[in-house]
């Protein structure tokens, strides 16, 4: 049988009550890997823990943008497992739906607390238990494609993920001769209750838009996509790749479609 990928590893996976997040807990978990969830939404996040099963995932609460609960979720994980090998820094909000003329200052900054400061937060309180435990960790953000090009979410969320990015590659900077990798994956539209609520459209919905502006056809983006490509950047098989942003966007980021519109055919 073939080893798992993440076997004997302790995770912490922010934002894991749900969607990609949830996904992300279910396959490390099934690779080996000790889960703790890291959520605000508790009845959900205890739901999770509970169907991966006790030994193998627990919940704690902890919303990313207070550092005392940041501080203690890394502490519980610890104290339960004696070490923490991976942070997969997930949580995130889609912020105000508004433009930047529109921009409310209050709600572009709780956007910014979460996708970036929470991001922040949970990199510190890692990188400090793996520099103290002398584990050679890995630290995974979900960033966007919407860090790599601007129209395909409101503003605030636009700039949050391109700030992202930046975050992963300081950190990767500074954790290296520590032996920490940092990096993030970057998806492309996939239906969970945060993208679906920016607009209130249905999963169905959401996933034909989607494929609709994807490059890529004939696969629709799943969470389980987003799962697989942070496992990579968490397990020893990406060993040496630190400072990426992993897209998982179909390659619809780096092709501009425009022109493809225009002729009516993707044969330039
Ligand atoms: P989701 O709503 O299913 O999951 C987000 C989770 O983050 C929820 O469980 C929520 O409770 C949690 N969360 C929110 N604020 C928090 C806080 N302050 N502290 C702790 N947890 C908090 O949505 P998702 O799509 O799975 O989002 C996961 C990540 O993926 C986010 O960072 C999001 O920006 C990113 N992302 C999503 C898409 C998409 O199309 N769904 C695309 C690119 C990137």
């Amino acid at each position: 049988m073939a080893k798992k990928m993440l076997e004997g590893k302790v995770a912490i996976i922010t934002g894991a009550a749900s969607g990609i997040g949830e996904a992300a807990a279910r396959l490390f978990a099934a690779q080996g890997a000790f889960v703790v969830i890291a959520d605000i939404q508790d009845q959900l996040g205890l739901a999770v823990a509970a169907s991966i099963g006790p030994g193998r995932c627990s919940y704690r609460h902890c919303d990313v943008t207070d550092e005392e609960q940041v501080e203690s979720a890394v502490a519980h994980a610890v104290s339960a497992r004696g070490r923490l090998d991976i942070m997969y820094s997930n949580a995130g909000v889609m912020g105000p739906a508004a433009g930047v003329v529109d921009l409310d200052k209050a709600e572009f900054d709780r956007a910014m607390a979460v996708n970036v400061g929470g991001a922040a937060l949970a990199i510190k309180h890692a990188a400090r238990a793996m520099l103290a435990g002398g584990v050679r960790g890995a630290i995974v953000c979900t960033a966007s494609a919407t860090g790599h090009q601007a129209g395909l979410g409101p503003a605030a969320y636009t700039v949050s993920k391109h700030a992202l990015v930046g975050l992963v590659r300081a950190a990767a900077g500074e954790l290296g001769s520590g032996g920490i990798r940092v990096n993030c994956v970057s998806p492309f539209g996939v239906a969970t209750p945060m993208s679906c609520g920016l607009n209130g459209l249905t999963p169905e919905m959401l996933e034909a838009t989607s494929c609709r502006l994807s490059n890529l056809k004939g696969t629709v983006l799943k969470a389980s996509h987003v799962a697989q490509a942070a496992l990579f950047l968490a397990s020893d098989q990406s060993v040496y790749v630190s400072g990426h942003d992993l897209l998982v966007d179909g390659g619809s980021t780096v092709v501009y479609a425009g022109l493809q519109q225009l002729i009516g055919s993707s044969r330039l």
